[in-house]
């Protein structure tokens, strides 16, 4: 009996050394051969083309591209996001900020928040699809990573007015007076790797992130300075913060915010037990 596709398929993963060879092979399978990969098993056949697809597909991730830059999308939290090489691809550690948003909204029954670096819009519209009553406004610098942004809005039927995008800078002047400002919220996970870092980065991040949304400057922090300032303007006076950041960052990024007049109230640890996510409030915490 010749062997399946999908058993092929799962041995050349395996060869390379890649960590999640079933996983990984339903979902090139699916992608090539345009199925669900809940439905790709022993007996999936595929169409010359769809085989050639996958050859390709295979050869790229053999050659460490990320498998969502290859299939075009990525689960994060509950939904499903459309990802190219102009945004970062979701990471599950985001996902701990979307969870402590969502309690903050719901606890505090908030109604407005801002995300600052969109990419692919998969904080801010995690949130938007839990909590039909928000809005959202998105920044981010990129054209190319809101024209993802704006295909993920589509495909999640998010309306425009529950989503207002917008390319512009944090560290742009023109930011202290975005419409619709201040807000109940802001979310940010913004660039926070020292630029002397990104080289020794994991291939999969440093050769298929974008460098904007990876490289924080000189310390990692510069970021941090200009949304602790802008968040003065852009945040209500009992308005919340949640930011993410990176290893061995929390306690410089507390006292960032906490000099700029914020207050500290948490960090929590990714899935790694990183301090991962912080989060401030500018009046006491509770
Ligand atoms: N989490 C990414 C990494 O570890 C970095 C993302 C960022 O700088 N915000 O590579």
């Amino acid at each position: 009996m010749t062997e399946s596709v999908y058993q092929a398929t799962i041995k050349k993963l395996i060869a390379a050394n890649i960590v999640s060879p079933r996983l990984e092979a339903r979902l090139l399978i699916a992608a090539a051969a345009g199925v669900d990969a809940d439905t790709v098993n022993d007996e999936t056949r595929l169409t010359q083309s769809a085989a050639t697809v996958l050859e390709q597909m295979i050869e790229e991730r053999l050659n460490h591209k990320p498998l969502d830059k290859i299939i075009g999308h990525k689960a994060f939290y509950k939904y499903d996001f459309i990802v190219n090489e102009n945004v970062l691809s979701p990471r599950p550690d985001t996902e701990i900020l979307v969870e402590a948003a969502a309690e903050i909204i719901k606890k505090h029954h908030l109604h407005s928040v801002l995300d600052l670096g969109l990419g692919s819009g998969c904080i801010l519209f995690s949130l938007l699809k839990d909590f039909p009553n928000l809005y959202g406004v998105g920044i981010d610098k990129s054209v190319a990573a809101l024209h993802v942004a704006e295909q993920n809005r589509l495909a999640l039927d998010i309306s425009e007015e529950r989503a207002r995008l917008f390319n512009a800078d944090w560290f742009d002047d023109d930011i202290m007076n975005l419409d619709d400002a201040p807000f109940d919220l802001i979310v940010s996970n913004p660039p926070y790797i020292p630029s002397s870092d990104i080289e020794n980065l994991d291939s999969e991040v440093k050769n298929f992130d974008p460098k904007a949304a990876l490289d924080g400057g000189q310390d990692g922090l510069s970021s941090y300075r200009r949304i602790a300032e802008a968040s003065l303007r852009l945040l209500k006076d009992d308005g919340f913060l949640l930011t993410e950041c990176g290893i061995f960052q929390a306690h410089d990024i507390s006292k960032i915010f906490t000099a700029a007049g914020l207050k500290h109230c948490q960090t929590l640890p990714d899935l790694s037990g990183i301090e991962r996510c912080i989060i401030f409030r500018k009046k006491d915490c509770n």
